[in-house]
């Protein structure tokens, strides 16, 4: 229905990220409002676009729904997206404080279903943290910028830059030296067990809260010290789910979207 930019209306800028920004728009006709993501992709370097159509066929409840992508010869992408009205659970987190365990028990479960749906599609996230999981009114979460980070990765391939914030990397793909070659679906699984913990303590867990999180200190916590559990005042059922998703070692005995959906924590709730 929308096939060109010229029908949309810039209201505001939403946020940026690494990738670029993401404006809140209108369509002109209908009035209805979406959010577009515009980025900078190299010269000559389009994306494919088999990631492009994998994008758009994405049809699930718990992901931030692509509606269109409109590329220019400058190598602008413009990806047109479903509109969270909400924002993200970093903002509301930022706003109105820590979420309470019943409140992550609903979070999870929708973001849990999320990341079947993809994964069973043979599709890794790669960057799952607190504000690439968006909210509206409806409390619906969804997760936003699934297939992204793998067409950004092949735009920006001359960056050094890696695609995914280390914060919330797996140990295994920080330490890329020592384990080689890495599972895409359990490194979602360790960011999505991280930004679990972080919405319940209010602050990033590996490290103190304030404290820089350059990649030596990153490094050392997250790769060579225990992983970090949760306060006493946590269920016993909330701690063993967070210790099923920071698995270390061997990444193969994290669980998967599909165990931990039916662990304790969400079954019984
Ligand atoms: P990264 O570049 O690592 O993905 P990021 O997720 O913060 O970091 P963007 O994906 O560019 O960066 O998004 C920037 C911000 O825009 C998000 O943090 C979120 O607050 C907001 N945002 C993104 N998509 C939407 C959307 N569909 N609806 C409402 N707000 C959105
Ligand atoms: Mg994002």
């Amino acid at each position: 229905e929308i096939d060109g930019l010229s029908q949309l209306e810039k209201l505001q800028v939403l946020g940026q990220g690494n990738g670029g920004t993401v404006f809140k728009v209108r369509h002109k006709q209908t009035l209805a409002l979406y959010a577009l993501k515009v980025m900078q992709c190299d010269r000559g370097t389009p994306p494919n676009p088999q990631e492009l159509n994998i994008l758009r066929q994405t049809n699930s409840p718990y992901i931030v729904k692509c509606h269109q992508i409109f590329t220019k010869p400058s190598g602008e992408v413009s990806i047109l997206m479903e509109y969270m009205d909400a924002g993200s659970l970093e903002i509301y987190v930022k706003s109105r404080g820590r979420l309470s365990e019943d409140i992550i028990c609903t979070i999870s479960r929708q973001v849990l279903k999320g990341l079947f749906y993809m994964h069973s599609r043979n599709i890794v996230h790669r960057d799952i943290k607190p504000a690439n999981l968006l909210i509206n009114e409806k409390m619906e979460v969804k997760i936003a910028d699934f297939g992204i980070s793998k067409i950004i990765q092949q735009c920006l391939e001359r960056c050094s830059t890696p695609v995914g914030t280390r914060a919330y990397m797996s140990p295994e793909r920080l330490d890329t030296g020592k384990h080689g070659g890495y599972n895409g679906f359990a490194a979602d699984i360790w960011s999505f067990g991280v930004t679990m913990m972080e919405l319940y303590m209010g602050y990033y867990p590996f490290l103190e809260p304030g404290q820089e999180p350059d990649f030596p200190s990153l490094m050392l916590a997250i790769c060579f010290r225990e992983p970090p559990s949760l306060p006493e005042c946590s269920s016993e059922k909330f701690r063993d789910f967070i210790r099923c998703c920071l698995q270390k070692g061997d990444p193969s005995k994290r669980w998967t979207a599909s165990q931990l959906l039916s662990h304790p924590f969400l079954a019984d709730a």
